[in-house]
């Protein structure tokens, strides 16, 4: 990874926006207490907001998107089970086999094809009853927006249908919405539509929303209660949250600005659409993604030429780089971005 520093355009992740004069002024003058205690105003005041962001009966702040995942993973689950999840998503391809090392449980992969949204009847095979020999699903995941596909925004009718026919086998579903509430601006719902059909949702306060720490993991008040649980049990129980809480509720104010990144990232697809070789296809929201096979340009060269250039972006697979807006870069910036990544293209091929 770059130095922050050297990129004047940078289009790693959504996690590289630092915190608004208003988040420090909220961290600041934050209210604290001991959170183990459940004594921070802030966080109870954080934790309850979340809750009513998502229609849960309950919340927990944790450091991080992979924790929530992970803590989900081990309260559904009893160790020997397996956890059903599509091949491409987060948990599974970039969360360090956490679910086998931290839960003991094995995964079983579904192909979800392009737009990786598991079909009811994908799930349906991919259900383990448990008996003599098998060890039984106890989980079902899904992820909302899709990262890896480049931000695919699933409609509730898709999730709502593969997960019903996991409940039907009492098998539990969680979403891991890190930006769910950039599918639910890109679908136009409110974000508890898109959760209604599960039983826990991780989302991040530090992506899109623009906090500078922390995620959400919420579902209802027995769910969390044994969540709460868990994050101390992977070291996640913090003291004076407080400082970091208070930025991150400013955070929950930023859902509706979500459609600007989205209308940035759709002008950065166009102006790299455009370019001969450069496949980028209009994104659902903040996610773009730029396959180079055709220009015969791997990723790395592509990342790497971008990076001289002044522009930060992610290799994602042999061909495919990804590109991510965010509330730190404007239309100028996204057109200054295509600029610079126009010349690059144009070097490169030759
Ligand atoms: C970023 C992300 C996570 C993990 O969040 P961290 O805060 O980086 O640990 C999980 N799932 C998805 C889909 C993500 O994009």
């Amino acid at each position: 990874m770059p130095e922050a520093d050297e990129l004047d355009i940078d289009l790693r992740s959504d996690t590289v926006t630092t915190p608004s004069d208003a988040m420090r002024d909220a961290a600041a003058t934050a209210e604290v207490g001991d959170d183990v205690y459940r004594d921070d105003p802030s966080v109870n005041e954080l934790e309850r907001r979340a809750a009513e962001a998502v229609g849960t009966g309950a919340a927990l702040y944790v450091p991080s998107g992979t924790m929530a995942n992970q803590i989900a993973v081990h309260v559904h689950t009893d160790p020997g089970q397996e956890l059903l999840l599509e091949r491409e998503s987060h948990i599974y391809r970039w969360e360090l086999a956490g679910a086998a090392k931290l839960s003991g449980v094995q995964t079983r992969t579904i192909d979800a094809g392009e737009r990786c949204v598991p079909t009811p009847d994908a799930v349906r095979e991919g259900l383990v009853d448990e008996d003599l020999h098998r060890p039984g699903t106890g989980l079902l995941a899904v992820e909302n927006t899709h990262n890896y596909r480049g931000g695919v925004a699933v409609p509730v009718d898709r999730i709502a249908a593969a997960a019903s026919v996991a409940r039907e086998r009492d098998v539990p579903v969680h979403l891991d919405g890190a930006r769910v509430f950039n599918a639910a601006v890109a679908l136009g719902v409110d974000a508890s539509e898109l959760v209604d059909p599960v039983d826990s949702v991780t989302f991040c306060l530090s992506k899109g929303l623009g906090a500078p720490v922390g995620s959400i993991l919420a579902g209802d008040e027995a769910f969390v209660e044994d969540a709460r649980r868990v994050r101390k049990l992977f070291g996640g129980g913090m003291r004076q949250a407080g400082m970091i809480a208070a930025p991150a509720l400013r955070a929950l104010d930023n859902v509706d600005r979500l459609a600007d990144d989205h209308a940035n990232a759709e002008r950065l697809a166009t102006g790299l659409d455009a370019l001969d070789g450069v496949d980028a296809p209009a994104p659902d929201t903040n996610i773009v993604v730029a396959h180079t096979e055709d220009a015969g340009i791997p990723a790395e060269s592509l990342y790497a030429a971008c990076k001289d250039a002044g522009v930060g972006c992610v290799e994602f697979d042999e061909y495919a780089t990804r590109f991510t807006t965010h509330l730190d870069v404007d239309a100028d910036e996204v057109d200054d971005a295509i600029d610079r990544i126009a010349g690059v293209v144009d070097e490169l091929r030759a």
